[in-house]
């Protein structure tokens, strides 16, 4: 490693796909159902990109050659499978940036580093045939984190909820929604609309 001054920093982008070993519980809540279980996740990182700091402007990027980590770990997740009426862009929207802001409310009511968990959307989950949010634990075999966050599911639903409809944004933002990576999609209001359905309380939205 060398020391180098440049006003940008390097993000790997990781295809990370997620699959359900065993279910250790299941039980119905508003849209849908929540579980917690164990998962295999595999994760490839194929390329990097260059974003510079403070705007995360994409500067360009470059391949990396690493073989594929496979992590066997435990997991909480929902899968809506009441969902209806959803276009399949907009729900893949709504999906990650509800799920970026149930990631960010979990480390908070766990009391644990943001990277402790992982997160993968996906609109419809082969596992359970329906939408469906992945937080799983990053460390191997996890350390309960997974059956904690299951208990809380309706805390991460109106936490979530909350974060996004009081965040000052207009559209959404790393704050609350995640970076935006459909500039031309309303990533805050498909978010709020979805944690709507899975059964979050009322908030009166700021911005
Ligand atoms: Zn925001």
């Amino acid at each position: 490693m060398r020391r180098v001054d440049v006003d940008h920093y390097t993000q790997a982008d990781r295809a990370v796909t997620l699959k359900p070993l065993d279910v250790f519980g299941r039980d119905a809540v508003a849209g849908g159902a929540r579980l917690h279980g164990e998962v295999m996740v595999a994760s490839l990182a194929s390329i990097y990109k260059k974003l510079k700091f403070l705007t995360n402007e994409n500067l360009g990027w470059g391949r990396i050659h690493l073989p594929e980590i496979e992590l066997q770990t435990t997991a909480y997740w929902l899968a809506g499978e009441g969902l209806t009426g959803w276009r399949r862009t907009e729900l893949d929207v709504a999906l990650l940036g509800a799920g970026r802001a149930i990631q960010t409310v979990a480390s908070v009511l766990l009391m644990v580093d943001p990277h402790d968990l992982g997160l993968v959307t996906q609109v419809r989950s082969p596992h359970e045939e329906a939408p469906t949010i992945y937080l799983y634990e990053t460390v191997p075999g996890g350390v309960g984190l997974s059956e904690r966050l299951f208990a809380r599911h309706d805390d991460l639903i109106a936490g979530a909820s909350a974060l996004i409809g009081g965040c000052p944004c207009d559209a959404g933002c790393p704050a609350c929604t995640g970076p935006r990576l459909e500039p031309d999609l309303d990533a805050k209001g498909l978010a709020a609309r979805l944690l709507g359905e899975l059964g979050a309380p009322e908030v009166l939205t700021a911005g």
